[in-house]
């Protein structure tokens, strides 16, 4: 089975996404207090609940629009490395899907696609520098593997919800080569990267949103 998204429904996604940070505060906070200056999970929470407050507004929206709206937003919402490059990620998707009113899996490879090479052009780092880009680099290669392969949607997504939950994991045994976590004598090795971990629940809640309201 086949699924479309509309942009309403995606920010259905970004509401649940949104609750799904704000409950995890202590879990993340913990974990860049170790490897981080800590701030992570406040400023990506302080975006979410900004995009959740304006959720009307958003969901009005055609899909370019809302996606290039919560770009803007987060840009500013969010304070740190993160704002700048989540802001820049939805802003490229906004450019990359300028012809498209909804979202199929291909639209979702290609959100997902645009996301991570404008992360990696922003923040200029690599996969295996144990940032937020390892979940999404092996979410990414997982789901288009899997479509290469001929698999349905159901598969597909699951495909990416593995890859992204195996790239977090990943970031543990990494060595961190930019941000804070690069300057400790052991550059973070033995705990999972605060930034990978709140990208992965993302990817879960957009994997289980589909999985449950559209297939
Ligand atoms: P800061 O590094 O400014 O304290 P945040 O606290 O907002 O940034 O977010 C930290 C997370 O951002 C890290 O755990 C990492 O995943 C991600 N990150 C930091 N720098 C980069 C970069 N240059 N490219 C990709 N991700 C990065
Ligand atoms: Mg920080």
């Amino acid at each position: 089975m086949a699924f479309s998204m509309t942009s309403a429904e995606y920010v259905d996604y970004l509401v649940l996404a949104g609750r799904e940070i704000e409950q995890n505060g202590d879990y993340v906070t913990a974990l860049d207090a170790k490897t981080g200056d800590g701030d992570h999970w406040v400023n990506l929470n302080m975006g979410f609940q900004k995009l959740i407050s304006m959720e009307g507004e958003l969901r009005a929206l055609p899909l370019a629009e809302m996606l290039k709206k919560v770009g803007m937003t987060l840009m500013s919402a969010i304070g740190g490395s993160s704002g700048v490059l989540y802001g820049s990620s939805y802003i490229a998707a906004a450019k990359a899907l300028k012809d498209r009113d909804t979202l199929d899996i291909q639209g979702v490879r290609l959100l997902l696609e645009t996301q991570l090479q404008a992360i990696m052009d922003r923040g200029k780092a690599q996969p295996g520098w144990k940032t937020m880009i390892d979940s999404l680099y092996e979410g990414v290669q997982a789901l288009s593997a899997a479509l290469d392969a001929g698999a349905d949607d159901r598969a597909a997504v699951e495909a990416l919800k593995q890859g992204a939950n195996q790239g977090m994991e990943h970031t543990r045994e990494m060595e961190a080569v930019k941000g804070r976590a690069s300057y400790q004598s052991n550059k973070g090795v033995g705990e999972l990267d605060p930034g990978a971990v709140t990208m992965c629940m993302q990817l879960q809640c957009l994997g289980d949103y589909i999985l449950s309201h559209k297939l």
